[in-house]
């Protein structure tokens, strides 16, 4: 008698299923690319993009399920800054998706031309974040981009022409040979895994994670009698101080949204970013529980909720120079800059944050020197992990700002993979009029 015959004479299979042997460990693929973009987030997607449209062989790995990171995962779903003192200073690929995604979405323009004085804010576009993944996927596709979600990289290992990166997930094993690397990983991690010097705060900017909550009516809520709630619940330890920043009123009248912080965030590793989702999430339990509670919250909804916590910082490269907060401030205008970037700095506290406005007419910019790890080859990062001091890059990091370096980013590197040379010699004139063809706003530099 057949073996499946016997088993499912036995009852073992069911009529209909398939008995499928035990499955080997998968065996080890490789792959070749011009341009391996690692991480898919508001810069990579961007930097793989421009790398793809450039014509160069383009792989992005992104270790989570859709593009676009924080701006999309994350729920910031409204980046900024693309305009500065009433003109634009930002645009290219990442402006193309926002708007597209605004477009298709529906969703109001600001009117830039409009001074925000202190709300900055004003000026930030608010997208739906899934649909801004899809369109950015779709972009990807049209590209050329070989996209792999659930991918990680193990290894990363120099070569006298490029790399070789050993990637795992779901059933795969792949090694990619690229001529060149980018690490937009948020936390650096590449340039971790490839022995190269990262740098960290002892105290970090905490997480958010991003959720809003409805189905009440502000005006009856008495708002004494709440906060008074609010010190006792804190009191008795039924909410951290963290849980809702502030005071109830401000928390509920700005709509109820991202009022909370996740001390000690940390998305570097997937034990230390579990533990942040945990904290996060337990967090909301803590604060729906004690809205519950009140009569006023008795048919309270959520009406947002995001898979992961927001990260704002953790690593930062050692880059071939690092961007000031006086060389932010001050609107240096370096000699190799491929990227303006506009936000005041913006640096978050246990208890909130208190933005510092830029002066008038001041718009930073980002050197490419700042997107090259140290003693490196053939690599490059953009995003939040450039190389800049701890208060430079609580400004640095938003999403219009990660675009453009992004942008910047695979432009340098699909010509560096085309001539066979090092980002670091590629011709700064090349890399200027390649970005300004693709629709990016370049700096004058004199
Ligand atoms: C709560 C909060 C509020 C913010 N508010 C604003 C705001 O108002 N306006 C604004 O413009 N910006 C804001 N920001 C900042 C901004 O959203 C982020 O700094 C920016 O999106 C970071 O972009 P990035 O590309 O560096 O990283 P991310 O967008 O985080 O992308 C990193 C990507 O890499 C992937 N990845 C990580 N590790 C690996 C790996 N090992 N292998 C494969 N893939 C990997 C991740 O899954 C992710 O998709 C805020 C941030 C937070 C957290």
């Amino acid at each position: 008698m057949k073996r499946r015959h016997f088993l499912a004479s036995l009852g073992a299979v069911p009529a209909g299923s398939v008995l499928v042997a035990a499955t080997p460990p998968p065996a080890l693929r490789m792959l070749e690319t011009d341009v391996l973009v690692i991480g898919g987030g508001s810069a990579g997607t961007i930097a793989a993009l421009q790398a793809g449209r450039l014509g160069a062989r383009t792989t992005l790995v992104e270790s989570g399920s859709q593009l676009g990171g924080t701006t999309t995962t994350g729920g910031v779903d409204f980046p900024g800054l693309f305009h500065a003192w009433g003109k634009q200073v930002i645009a290219g690929i990442g402006w193309e998706l926002v708007k597209a995604a605004a477009d298709l979405g529906s969703a109001e323009l600001p009117d830039f031309t409009k001074p925000t004085g202190r709300q900055h804010w004003r000026h930030q576009v608010r997208i739906t974040g899934n649909l801004y993944a899809a369109l950015a996927e779709e972009a990807c596709v049209k590209a050329g981009v070989q996209l792999r979600y659930y991918e990680s990289p193990s290894s990363v290992t120099a070569t006298p022409s490029g790399w070789r990166v050993r990637l795992a997930g779901k059933g795969t094993s792949v090694e990619v040979v690229a001529k060149q690397l980018i690490d937009c990983t948020g936390n650096a991690s590449v340039v971790g895994l490839a022995g190269l010097a990262r740098l960290r705060e002892k105290t970090r900017q905490p997480g958010t994670l991003i959720y809003r909550v409805g189905g009440y009516d502000l005006p009856s809520i008495d708002m004494h009698a709440m906060q008074a709630k609010l010190e006792a619940a804190r009191k008795s330890g039924a909410l951290k101080p963290t849980d809702i920043n502030g005071t109830i009123a401000g928390w509920l009248g700005k709509g109820g949204e991202s009022g909370n912080h996740i001390l000690g965030a940390d998305s570097s590793t997937s034990e230390t970013h579990t533990a942040t989702n945990i904290q996060g999430r337990e967090a909301l339990l803590r604060v729906l529980r004690f809205l519950k509670q009140e009569p006023a919250f008795a048919l309270l909804t959520i009406e947002r909720l995001q898979p992961e916590a927001g990260i704002r910082e953790t690593y930062r490269i050692v880059g071939e120079t690092q961007i000031t907060h006086e060389d932010y401030v001050s609107g240096r205008v370096f000699e190799d800059a491929v990227a303006h970037s506009f936000y005041p700095i913006d640096l978050h506290y246990e208890g909130g944050v208190t933005p510092k406005h830029l002066n008038e007419g001041v718009v930073p910019t980002i050197p490419l020197r700042a997107l090259i790890p140290k003693a490196s080859k053939n690599l490059l990062v953009a995003g939040r992990c450039l190389s800049s001091d701890q208060l430079a890059n609580s400004a640095l990091r938003v999403q219009a700002s990660c675009m453009a370096m992004g942008q910047a980013a695979g432009a340098t590197a699909a010509l560096a993979a085309k001539a066979g040379t090092t980002p670091a010699q590629v011709n700064l004139v090349e890399i200027r009029r390649e970005l300004t063809k693709h629709g990016a706003i370049v700096p004058r530099t004199g």
